[in-house]
This record gives structure tokens, sequence and C-alpha cells, in this order.
């Protein structure tokens, strides 16, 4: 048996996944080749991106207007990516400020055109979403973070708006039903919810590309990656593999749907044990609870270091919180079995007996 693992991502991975790439190390699919060794130019691995792409499409109900692309660089390349794509010089971008990601998004916009912080909770360390704050019609796009992962915050109700929604969703993607089509792009590092560290998901409208008049260096222009179906040099074979096995798997276990539910599940049990814990406390505004990254604090924070060294002992790891904001931090990411959070809830209810 595994431990609980509760890390934030890196995070955990479905045992089926593991297993199955465990074998394509070796060899993958009969070829006597492991999956690190072929060409990807190969039928082999194009049959993996292709599925890939595809079951992106298909897992979120995209529109075909929507291209789906695997690139290099993380969550953080696309903080100035997207702006370099969509931001004409001298135009103004919409952005809600819900945390440390949402706010280096930000800054990298500032490189390419005007932004506009539309909304802020940076003053409160970023405890609830802003809900009340006006769009400038003539921004080009309103872009948001649906969950943050450092506080655990998650829009629960998409802001409704006119212009082209941009949104960075490493850490709920597929975690929850939404309608993906309201988006012009949406982003995610695959480490979260959808596979292993090196590779970033964008899906884009067509459409929204190629309205700026820059030059935009090859590597980083989105319509290059798209003419050349995602494989204009060498793209992050592995890490495409085993997203491409995380989301057979969510396809399997039913989906966006699917997740939605036991997540639910998952995190209401989470928060009702530290709101009727007495030695508990969340950290954020109740409304706005992430399903995710559930954050908690202790009453009696001099007790934090051995009910982590308690919780190690129980085999459930990954919940120091964030140093900006302290306590802990169980994320709950679509592979994270109930199971693990029925432990967590056990020993959360043990420890307090002990200290009554
Ligand atoms: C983890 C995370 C990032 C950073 O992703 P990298 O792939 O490390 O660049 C950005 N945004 C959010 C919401 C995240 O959770």
């Amino acid at each position: 048996m595994k431990v609980h693992n509760f890390n934030a991502g890196p995070s955990v991975l479905p045992n089926e996944v593991l297993y199955k790439a465990s074998k394509a190390l070796i060899d993958f699919e009969g070829s006597g080749m492991s999956i690190l060794e072929i060409g990807h130019r190969t039928e082999l691995f194009m049959n993996v991106l292709d599925e890939a792409r595809s079951l992106v499409k298909e897992l979120m109900q995209l529109e075909d207007d929507f291209e789906v692309l695997y690139l290099h660089g993380g969550a953080s390349t696309q903080f100035m990516q997207v702006p370099m794509n969509l931001l004409e010089n001298g135009e103004t971008a919409a952005y809600v400020d819900t945390g440390v990601w949402s706010y280096k998004a930000m800054k990298e916009a500032k490189s390419f055109g005007y932004v506009d912080a539309v909304a802020s909770s940076r003053e409160s360390n970023y405890n609830h979403i802003p809900k009340q704050f006006i769009i400038p019609p003539q921004a080009k796009f309103l872009h948001i973070t649906t969950n943050n992962t450092i506080y655990g915050t998650q829009w629960q109700k998409m802001p409704v708006t006119d212009l082209p929604l941009v949104a960075d969703m490493s850490s709920d993607i597929l975690s929850r039903q939404l309608d993906f089509n309201k988006f012009a792009l949406i982003y995610a590092g695959v480490q979260k919810n959808m596979g292993a560290a090196g590779t970033t998901m964008v899906a884009v409208r067509k459409s929204a590309l190629g309205k700026v008049t820059r030059k935009i260096p090859t590597i980083l222009d989105y319509r290059v990656h798209i003419e050349n179906g995602s494989m204009y040099n060498t793209p992050p074979v592995f890490a495409i593999y085993i997203s491409m096995l995380t989301l057979r798997w969510l396809k399997e276990q039913g989906g966006a749907a699917a997740m939605e539910r036991l997540n639910e599940k998952k995190a209401g049990m989470l928060y009702s044990e530290i709101d009727n814990n007495p030695l508990f406390r969340g950290t954020v505004a109740k409304e706005d609870r992430s399903r995710m990254n559930v954050c908690f604090i202790m009453d009696k924070p001099e007790l934090e270091e051995e009910f982590l060294k308690f919780c190690k002992k129980e085999d459930i790891v990954g919940i120091k919180g964030h140093r900006s904001v302290g306590g802990f931090r169980a994320s709950l990411y679509n592979a994270l079995p109930y199971e693990s959070v029925e432990v967590m809830v056990e020993a959360m209810k043990y420890f307090s007996l002990k200290k009554a």
C-alpha cells in the first residue's frame, strides 16, 4: 500500500497509470524499446499524442474551434505566452488577482500591454474571491485563476463577461463540470490533475489568434504549434504519455461529472471535520472554499508540529501548508482516493481526543 499523498503538485497519480508507465519504460507496446527511446515522429508516439489531445477535447467537450496543445515550460511560461499572443501593444487586458499565480501572470502581461487589475484579494492574504468588480469593456480579455492552489480558494461561479475569458486551470482542470466553451483559452500545468510534471496543456480557440501585430518568436507562437500538430519541436514525450494514461483513467472513471461527485464528497468530508473539530479552523471564506486544496490551521499553533508528526506516522504525507499561509494544506486532486481522506479525518479526530 502506498502512502496517503496530499501533495500540492506534483501529486498523486492513479496506480493503474504508474503501473502501465513502469512497463512502458522498459518495453513500450512490444516495440523492444522504452517509451524514452522511441522517436517522437514515429507512429508509436504520434498515436499517444493524438489520443491525449483528443481525450482532452472529449473530456472537456470542446467545440471544433479549439485546438489542444501540449507545450514545454510549465504554466509559468503561459503567463508570458498568453499576452504575447493575445494582447496588442498599447491595449489593455483585465486580470483578477486571487493569488500568487494570478499576480505572477499579471506581472508578465505588463511586458506586452496594459494590465487592469479589476479586483484583488491580496490585502487579505487572498482569503476570498473578489465578487464585485467592473470589467472594462475595451479590454482584450479577462484572465482568472480558477483555483488558487496556495490559499485554497476556487471560483464557484465563473465571471459573466462578453470579453474572451482566459483561465489558468492548473490545479482544478477536469476536477468538476464546467462549460469550457465559455473560454477563449485555458491552460494548465498537467502535474496536478492530469499527469506528471514536464508539460502544459493549452486549449485555445483558433479564432482568438492572429490578432496582434508584434513579431512572435516561432517557438512561442500558438499558431505554429497548431500547424504542426503540437509537434513543432521534440515534445515532452514521457510527460505526454503519462497525461494520456491519466486521461484514459479519468474517462474510465466517468469523466468530469464523476470527478466532481467524488471531489465534492472528499472535500465535504474534510471541511466538515475542520468545522466540527475544536482544534482546527479553515482559513478562507466558506463560500469560496476550494475542493482541490483544503487549507486549515490550528487554534493552538504550538500543536501543529506534533500533528504533522502524528500524520507522518499514519502515512499521511504532503499536508504542510505553503509558507505564505502556514498550517496545513491537503490537496485532494482527482487521483486521491476517498479512503485517504477518511484516514486523514480519522487522524484529526483521534488527535483531538488525545488532546482533549
Ligand atoms: C502550480 C501552479 C502554477 C505553476 O505551474 P508551473 O507548471 O510550475 O509553472 C501556476 N498556476 C497555478 C494555479 C498552479 O497551481
